[in-house]
């Protein structure tokens, strides 16, 4: 596809099949789905979630994108790689003001020349009401707002193909959940193509209720999928929280299978994962998927 080609897009990401002593003794297997090499730059799965809003904003000619972010937002990055790199003006709305204490995130965003916009908490909350859009919408006319996380009913579509790309069939497919784009994406095209796979998020805020509501939102009405759940028990105090064993998981990680994961998202997905075997969660010879979404561009 003509918008992949231009930005580099390495999809399909490969299947990678993890092997370890923990594995083996559960009679399990555990293969990450590798979407942290799609790019260097843009994060595995806000790629997915952005591609078919940018291939549309290409096609409409679309001349500016706004979005909103916190201050190491992985989605504000891609998609300021993106626009950059597409030739669009991009407004980042932040939550808090940075300016005097740049994380590498803005950082990067200045260099490529985004407008950043530095708001409080009260205004960040109005993210998604509809009458602050308004005004935004006439504030910057002819622009296109694409929401928090990227997570809108046309990402659904872009993480689709996350299932359509594997190569075999997997009993669980175990993904992190923040705004809930991916998971209902996941859950959607697991539902359709493949009925008998276990759709599991792992929260990776304090949100129970709350995410389980985000994600529903976001599935097909009418369509009653119920392949998936939300696991609660590996936040680690909140988003973007991390304990010292949770960094001791990270570093290990590496260091046993030379893949890295950051204590934001990835790590915890996988610390979630590798515990949840232990305590015989999944049934003998079940066959997992873990997705390595990216991120590691936020633990900078
Ligand atoms: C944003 C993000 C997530 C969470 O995805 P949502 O669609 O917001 O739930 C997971 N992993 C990484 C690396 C992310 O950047």
């Amino acid at each position: 596809m003509f918008l992949s080609n231009q930005l580099n897009i390495n999809t399909p990401s490969p299947e990678h099949s993890l092997k370890a002593a923990w594995l083996e003794k559960k009679a399990l297997t555990l293969t990450l789905k590798r979407d942290d090499l799609i790019h260097p730059v843009i994060s595995g799965n806000k790629w997915r979630k952005l591609i078919y809003a940018l291939k549309d904003a290409k096609q409409n000619q679309v001349q500016h994108i706004i979005s909103f972010g916190g201050g190491f937002s992985n989605h504000l990055h891609a998609l300021g790689y993106c626009c950059h790199q597409l030739n669009i003006k991009f407004t980042a709305i932040v939550r808090g003001d940075y300016s005097l204490n740049l994380s590498p995130m803005l950082n990067d965003l200045l260099n490529w020349q985004t407008d950043v916009k530095y708001v409080n908490r009260i205004t960040y909350k109005k993210r998604g009401d509809p009458t602050y859009l308004q005004q935004l919408k006439e504030e910057y006319p002819k622009s296109l707002i694409i929401p928090e996380g990227g997570s809108q009913l046309q990402a659904l579509k872009g993480v689709a193909e996350i299932i359509t790309e594997l190569q075999q069939n997997y009993d669980y497919i175990v993904a992190p959940v923040a705004s809930g784009g991916t998971l209902a994406g996941l859950i959607a095209s697991a539902a359709a193509i493949t009925p008998k796979t276990q759709v599991i998020g792992v929260g990776v805020l304090k949100g129970k209720g709350y995410l389980e509501e985000l994600v529903s939102s976001f599935l097909p009405s009418g369509v009653v999928c119920n392949n998936w759940q939300i696991n609660h028990d590996y936040h680690f105090g909140g988003y973007g929280k991390t304990t010292p064993e949770l960094n001791t998981f990270c570093n290990d990680f590496l260091s046993h299978h030379s893949i890295r994961v950051e204590p934001v998202y990835s790590g915890k997905l996988c610390f979630a994962v590798k515990d949840l075997i232990h305590n015989d969660y999944f049934p003998k010879s079940s066959k997992i998927l873990a997705l390595h979404t990216g991120g590691l561009q936020g633990a900078r």
